[in-house]
Order: structure tokens, then C-alpha cells, then sequence
């Protein structure tokens, strides 16, 4: 048997930094960084005697999730103890959901080669993060710092729904969008702010009882997710052919070597020694509170795609690809109320800005300049200040050092040449240089203007108006 024979199977718990200002049990700030141990207190250092007390907008924020992937919300919910020892974790126990969460029995919708298809959700639960531990780089040991412990998650669970790489990739894709559209989180994936454990198993096609799974811990980048699944199952199906059997285990993927190795074995639920949190009340979800955040979903991709190809008359791919993430759409709707055209906006977005960002590997939410700037550029464009190639390097200037494009091409003395008097002095000059090309144009040979109006581009530096030139080559040329 080959690869080809067999199926991989995927579901992954999601980890989400909610972006609360303060933490989920005290009122700590949830900022990222900063001098280790100082944004704590006694509460989320594990202090003898302190008492937890539950940041409502922590169970508002993950409802609000819960509502956008389209998860049943529970009327009565608790949190409990999970149970483990680790030094980034005071208390020795983390304060989680077990068998009430907030949330259940949800989808994600993600569209493979044109068709639809729902990823089970689960369920959403509410957690607190841990610290963060700082190996010492000479080997003395390592260092605590609790800034994150206390830091909101949500965990969304799928259900083993997912059956390839592609899948996976789309599948995150669009949860993060999702939960950036409703702005309960940043997700920002180098500050660990998104991140997934990854289950895989494998089993023969047809088969009807999933493999067995094993699990990678705190991913927090697509690409070596993406690697550690293909990976993985080409490692179980040749354990499998040989003959062997898949242990259910924990293990690390490195992104170096690009393999797994083992960790543990697979700690069990029991492990946990799961209990109800005796410090806290249970949670009580009224109809009305439901109602009330129902209503406050902002509008969802889905529904921007439809408005922007009525709205705008964008073509279908343009509206798909902007509203992939907010920030792109956020950007494309302040930019366009600026200068009213949406489709050299849209193209501004998708070739130019796309291509930055995935060459520099940044993320649309880091992009430096404004939705503003974006859009007095393409006034810029429109008015004939500038012509669409120059407008590229402006661009350029605008990721490099952000300032407003009118003054970037005014330090760059790129503004565009559309006085009649200069335009005709380079097509005289450009012609005096060009015998050969008038004569080709003379015989027929269209392409001899092209080559006459590149050479005058050239002369201007891409700033000469290229409407202008053309105009008066022909002009030129046929006398
Ligand atoms: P835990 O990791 O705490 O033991 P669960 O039993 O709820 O939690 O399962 C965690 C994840 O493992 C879920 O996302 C689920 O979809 C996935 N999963 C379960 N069984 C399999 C399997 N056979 N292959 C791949 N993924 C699986
Ligand atoms: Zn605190
Ligand atoms: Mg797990």
C-alpha cells in the first residue's frame, strides 16, 4: 500500500489571547512584553489567600466568539481545576473549563476547490495562560516570568474534521479572521497570541474507526504546522506498513531537524484531577445577554464579499481577497472613502501591498502606513499628479518610511510631467535619436511607438505623462 491509500486526520485545539485590557481573574494589565514580573500581583502570582474574581468581559469576549462560529452558548457554565505541576504555572493548578464550558457544538465553514465545508466545532472554553519560563543562556537554569500568567485564552476544540494540510491551512485562516473581524483578539502569531495543538492520526481509506492520534503542542506559526501534520503522517503510515502501531503520545516537533520527537506519554483527563473551581461562582448566561452581544457582531466576511461586489462592482476575487482579514478590508473602505475608486484601490491592495507583505513576511495588521495615506495616493493617481508606475514607488517609500505620498513625491521630485511644452521636447528629442524607429513606424511597424514612448519614459524617469506621450508621438509621426 502507498500513501495514496491512506487518509490523515486532523483536529486541533486553538489557543487565543483575548484582548481584554486587564487579566481573566485579576485586574492586572494583559499587555504583551514588558520588565518581567511587573505586570502582576499577589492574585496572579499564586499569593496564599488571594481570591480570584472573573472578568466579565472575558465571558462576553468568548460568547462573542462563540455566536460568530455559530456554537450553541450554555445557560449555566463553570470553571475548574486542572491539575499539573510546572514552574510557570504558581499555583499548580491552571483555572479552565471541563465538562460546562461556555460554548458547544459549533462550525467553521471553509471553502476546498470550490466547495463548502463545515469543521466541527467542539466546544470554546475560557482558561487562563501561564507565565512564560527564560532559559539562561549559559546553561544557570532558568528564569520565571509571570507577566502572561492570568492572561485570557479561549481554547477552541474541532472535531476531528479535517483531512489535509490545505484543509488545516484554511481552517486557521479563516478562524482567525473570524475572530479579528469581532475584535476579540489580535492573533498575532509571534507574540503567541494565536497558537494550536496539532492531532493527527492516520487510518486506510475506508476505513471507519479513526487511528490513533498523536499530539504537538503550542504551535504558533501556519508553516510549521503545515510541515509537522505532512511530516507526521508520512512517519505514522510507514510505522503502520511496517507493521508497527502509532503510540498515543505528546511529542515536539523541531523546526530544524523538520522532525518529531517524543515528550511524554498522553496524559489522560484523570490526570488532570479535574474538580470545580471552589473560588468562583458559576456563571449564569441570560437570554438577554446572549441577545444584547448577538447584536453587537459587527458585519462578518461573508457579508462584506456580497456588499462589495454590489456596493463597488468589485469582481468576485477582488471582494474575496480583501475581506480575507480585516485589516485588508478595514483599509480598502477608509482608503476608497478618500478617493472613490474602489477597483485601482482594490489593485493597489492585491498585487502591490499583498506582494510587500508576503515577500517581507509581515502581517496585514502591521502594515505601517494608514488607510488614509492609501488613499490620497490614488487621488494623487487620479488627479495626474503622478502616473500608476511612479504611484508603485511611492508605495514603496510609504512601507519603508511612512509619511504622506504628496510629500514623499515632492522630496523625490517625482511629480508627473504634463506641461505640453516639456512632453514635446522629449518626443523631439527621443525622436532625433531614433531614426530607425520613425522609419519602422513609417513602414507599418506599430510597435515602433511603444518602443518611442518606453525610450521617452525612460528619458523622464517614469515621470513624463504616458497619455500625453503617446498623443503627441503620433502626432509627431505623422507629419
Ligand atoms: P485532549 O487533548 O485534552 O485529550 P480531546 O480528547 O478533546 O482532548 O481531543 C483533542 C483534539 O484531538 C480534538 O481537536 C479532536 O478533534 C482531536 N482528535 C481526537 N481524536 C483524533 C484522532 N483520532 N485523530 C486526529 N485528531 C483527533
Ligand atoms: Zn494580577
Ligand atoms: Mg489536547
Amino acid at each position: 500500500m502507498s500513501r495514496e491509500d491512506y487518509e490523515i486526520v486532523i483536529g486541533l485545539e486553538v489557543h487565543s489571547e483575548l484582548s481584554t485590557k486587564t487579566k481573566i481573574f485579576c485586574s492586572c494589565p494583559t499587555e504583551f512584553g514588558g520588565k518581567p514580573n511587573t505586570h502582576c500581583c499577589p492574585v496572579c502570582m499564586a499569593m496564599p489567600g488571594t481570591l480570584p474574581v472573573l472578568n466579565e468581559k472575558v465571558v462576553e469576549y468568548a460568547i462573542k466568539a462563540g455566536l460568530a462560529t455559530n456554537c450553541k452558548i450554555a445557560d449555566v457554565s463553570k470553571n475548574d481545576r486542572k491539575n499539573y505541576f510546572y514552574p510557570d504555572l504558581p499555583k499548580a493548578y491552571q483555572i479552565s473549563q471541563y465538562d460546562m464550558p461556555l460554548c458547544e457544538h459549533g462550525y467553521v465553514e471553509i471553502e476546498v476547490n470550490g466547495e463548502k465545508k463545515k469543521i466541527g466545532l467542539t466546544r470554546i472554553h475560557i482558561e487562563e495562560d501561564a507565565g512564560k519560563l527564560n532559559h539562561d543562556d549559559y546553561g544557570r537554569g532558568s528564569l520565571v516570568d509571570l507577566n502572561r500568567a492570568g492572561v485570557p485564552l479561549i481554547e477552541i476544540v474541532s472535531e476531528p474534521d479535517l483531512r489535509s494540510t490545505e484543509e488545516v491551512d484554511l481552517y486557521l485562516k479563516k478562524l482567525k479572521s473570524i475572530l479579528e473581524y469581532i475584535e476579540v483578539s489580535d492573533c498575532k502569531m509571534q507574540e503567541g497570541s494565536f497558537r494550536a495543538d496539532v492531532n493527527v492520526s492516520v487510518r486506510k481509506k475506508g476505513q471507519k474507526e479513526f487511528g490513533t492520534r498523536i499530539e504537538m503542542k503550542n504551535m504558533s506559526s501556519f508553516k510549521s504546522i503545515l510541515r509537522a501534520i505532512d511530516y507526521e503522517a508520512e512517519r505514522q503510515i510507514e510505522v503502520i506498513e511496517d507493521g508497527g502501531k502509532i503510540n498515543q503520545e505528546t511529542l515536539r516537533w523541531d523546526e530544524v531537524s523538520g522532525k518529531t520527537f517524543s515528550m511524554r506519554n498522553k496524559e489522560d483527563a484523570q490526570d488532570y484531577r479535574y474538580f470545580p473551581e471552589p473560588d468562583l461562582v458559576a456563571i449564569r448566561i441570560s437570554e438577554e445577554m446572549k441577545e444584547n452581544i448577538r447584536k453587537s457582531l459587527p458585519e462578518m466576511p461573508e457579508k462584506r464579499r456580497e456588499r462589495y461586489v454590489k456596493e463597488f462592482n468589485l469582481p468576485e476575487y477582488d471582494a474575496k481577497v480583501l475581506t480575507s482579514e480585516k485589516a485588508l478590508s478595514d483599509m480598502f473602505e477608509k482608503a476608497n472613502n478618500i478617493c472613490k475608486n474602489p477597483k485601482t484601490v482594490s489593485n493597489m491592495i492585491m498585487t502591490d501591498i499583498i506582494g510587500y507583505l508576503n515577500a517581507e513576511e509581515i502581517e496585514a495588521k502591521e502594515i505601517p502606513f494608514t488607510a488614509q495615506q492609501l488613499g490620497n495616493l490614488v487621488v494623487l493617481i487620479d488627479k495626474g499628479t503622478i502616473s500608476s508606475s511612479i504611484a508603485k514607488k511611492v508605495l514603496q517609500e510609504m512601507f519603508e518610511n511612512p509619511r504622506e505620498p504628496q510629500k514623499i513625491i515632492e522630496e523625490k521630485g517625482w511629480i508627473q510631467i504634463s506641461d505640453e511644452g516639456a512632453i514635446k521636447e522629449v518626443v523631439l528629442k527621443i525622436l532625433e535619436a531614433n531614426p530607425q524607429s520613425i522609419a519602422d513606424f513609417k513602414a507599418g511597424k506599430d510597435r515602433a511607438l511603444g518602443f518611442l514612448v518606453g525610450q521617452a519614459m525612460k528619458e523622464t524617469k517614469g515621470k513624463a505623462n504616458p497619455q500625453m506621450l503617446n498623443k503627441m508621438f503620433l502626432e509627431e509621426l505623422k507629419k
